[in-house]
Formats: structure tokens, sequence, C-alpha cells
């Protein structure tokens, strides 16, 4: 194997370059992965653009580590292990979730390995390269699993943001008799209406302001679907529940008005389940939360322990993945690729292929 590879490093906002890299050395505990597709994410696109949450205010409080490799939604072959590393080997297709915990603090110690202090996320640290390359180190606190036999390439790049999706609902603790909305269908969005409509509950809502989205919204089980350029979501969801409102609003769009219309739509009692992530800062009146509806504001982060049910939802035909990848690039085509993300019309999720 030749020790250089491909890879679409990023040194600053608008400044990312697809160039030479070293193949990375494994050491203890680790593994080598001939990286075979990878997603790309909002994040990565903000992470683009210079997002504030990624590049912070100064040096001092920025979270990426640049130069750096991107890309947290990767799979890959096994083609280099440590000899220390049990139960997988060389030749194997596995996945690796997209946080690498420390493994020490409170909340690794605790299980919760999801909200570690500090933790890497893949393609915003040095050490932690992430998969828009030829080859990606698997760290030895990486968690691992398997892709089974038969996946298709776009359905081992979904797993990682559907089990974000799956996560949110998780912590959204649906009931069969909920009204559920999911606002925002993208990849992760259409996912949620998906998995939501497993539960059975009374009915699930799906809210985007692009048609083809909606479309698919119906495809993958919304009772309804939305679109608040065209009609007063809240209003509608009151008049499709006898003017109580929905009991869950996943808000998965980070758009700041998605906030207000969410407590707008919500009942009493409602529960708001935070995951998509905002460019700026929402307003809303906060007075709905206590003195008006006691409403319970849930937050969502990352996927917890839900990979193994999303690849399980997959093998079993449960969680659907056609049209979820809207558009394949070569590495090496990663700006049109990233431009296709942020721009077309008709983008769902974008994946790259360093190599075929
Ligand atoms: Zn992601
Ligand atoms: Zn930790």
């Amino acid at each position: 194997m030749s020790r250089t590879m491909k890879a679409l490093v990023s040194y600053a906002p608008y400044d990312n370059r697809y160039e030479d890299f070293p193949v990375p050395e494994i050491g203890k505990g680790e593994l080598l992965l001939k990286v075979k597709g990878c997603g790309i994410c909002a994040g990565d696109v903000k992470s683009y653009h210079g997002g504030i949450r990624i590049w912070g205010t100064s040096e001092e409080n920025r979270y990426i580590e640049a130069p750096c490799i991107g890309g947290h939604e990767f799979y890959g072959e096994i083609v280099e292990k440590a000899e220390d590393v049990t139960g997988y080997e060389v030749g194997e297709v596995i996945t690796a979730e997209q946080v690498i915990p420390c493994g020490e603090c409170k909340f690794c110690r605790e299980g919760k390995y999801w909200m570690c202090t500090r933790s890497a996320v893949f393609g915003f640290k040095q050490y932690a390269n992430g998969g828009f390359a030829e080859y990606v180190k698997i760290d030895k606190n990486c968690i691992k699993h398997r892709i089974p036999e038969g996946f298709t390439q776009e359905q081992a790049v979904l797993v990682e943001p559907i089990a974000c999706g799956m996560h949110a609902l998780e912590r959204a603790d649906i009931k069969h008799s909920d009204v559920v909305v999911i606002a925002g269908l993208g990849a992760i969005g259409l996912s949620m209406v998906n998995i939501a409509s497993l539960y059975l509950p009374g009915m699930v809502i799906g809210i985007d302001v692009k048609e083809n989205r909606l479309a698919m919204g119906k495809e993958f089980g919304a009772d309804v679907v939305l679109n608040p350029a065209e009609c007063n979501v809240a209003e509608e969801i009151m008049k499709l529940t006898d003017g109580l409102g929905c009991d869950v609003y996943v808000e998965a769009s980070g758009s700041p008005g998605s906030v207000t219309q969410g407590m707008d739509a919500l009942k009493n009692l409602g529960r708001y389940v935070q995951m998509g992530v905002f460019a700026k800062e929402v307003q809303a009146d906060w007075n709905v939360i206590g003195d008006g509806k006691e409403l319970t504001i849930i937050g969502s982060h990352l996927s917890a322990l839900t990979y193994p049910a999303v690849i399980k939802g997959i093998q079993k035909g449960l969680i659907r993945t056609e049209g979820l990848i809207s558009h394949r690039f070569k590495l090496e085509d990663w700006e049109e690729a990233f431009e296709t993300a942020e721009k077309a019309e008709d983008a769902v999720k974008v994946m790259l292929v360093p190599q075929e």
C-alpha cells in the first residue's frame, strides 16, 4: 500500500483542499479502514462556511482543530488491525460511531459516552480525522458496529444520521395516543417520520417547505404533511386535533421560526424535542413553557445507544432508506457535492466515495 492517500482537508472556512495526506499509522487497539463511503452532514457544510459552533469567535474557543479531514458518516473495510484488537478481522466491513469518547470522564464511566466532556466528533480534530479520505483510523475508544452483508453503500452511510434521529425519538418517549410532529424533512427528519410511524401513534405529521420532501414524507409514513410556506402550520395542527395541539414536536430543521411554530402547535403538557442545529440565536416567548402550557423541553445530542437498532431496522426492512441518498460524488468532486448538498432543490443527503 502506498503511504499517502487522497483526502479532503479543512484548513479554514472556505479553504478545503483535496490533497495528498499521509495514511494514518495505527497503534494499540486501533484499526485502519478503507473508506467505502461517507455522507455529507449539514455540520460539514456549516463548517465549510465558518459556522460559529465549529470555528468559534476566536482561536481559543473553536471546536475544530484545523487542518483536519472532515466527515463522520463513513463506513469501510478493515485493512489493518493492531495485534491486540480482538473481535474484528481484516476484510470485515464496519462503521464507527461519530463520537470518540474519552472513556474516563463521569459521563463515560456512567455509560453515557455520547455526552463525554472530552469527546471528539470525527472530522473536527486531528486525532479524529474523518471519512473524507481513502483511509480512516479507528481509535481504540471508538464504538464499532458491523455492517451486515447485503447492505448497499447508501444504507451503510445512512446508519449514523438515522441513529441520531432515532435517539431524538427515544427522548420524545412517544405514546400510542400521541400526535407526533416532525419539523424538517431532510434525511434525518424523513427517517424520524418513518420510525415515529413504527411506534403506531395517533398521527404523524411532517413539515417542510419543499414539495418533494413532503411527498417523500408521505411515503415514509406521515399521515399528514404541511408546508409552512403555504399555510399556518400551528393553526392546521389545531384543526387536526380538535383545537388541542400536538403531543410531541420534534424540531429538526434548524430554522428559528420552527421553534415558535412548535410552541404554538403543542398541546398543554406537550413535549418539545430540539435536534436541529441553528445558525443563529432563537427568540421565543418562554412564558408559553411555564405560565402557558407547562411544556417539557427536551434536548437531543448525537445518537446514544441507537446504532444497533438502526442496523437491525434496515436489515428487517422496517427502516426505509430509498431516496435518502439523493446524490453520490467522487471525493475529488467534493466542491460540486457540497454545493449540491447546500443548494440543489432535490438534494436530500449527498455522499462522497473516496475510491471505488
Ligand atoms: Zn451527521
Ligand atoms: Zn468521556
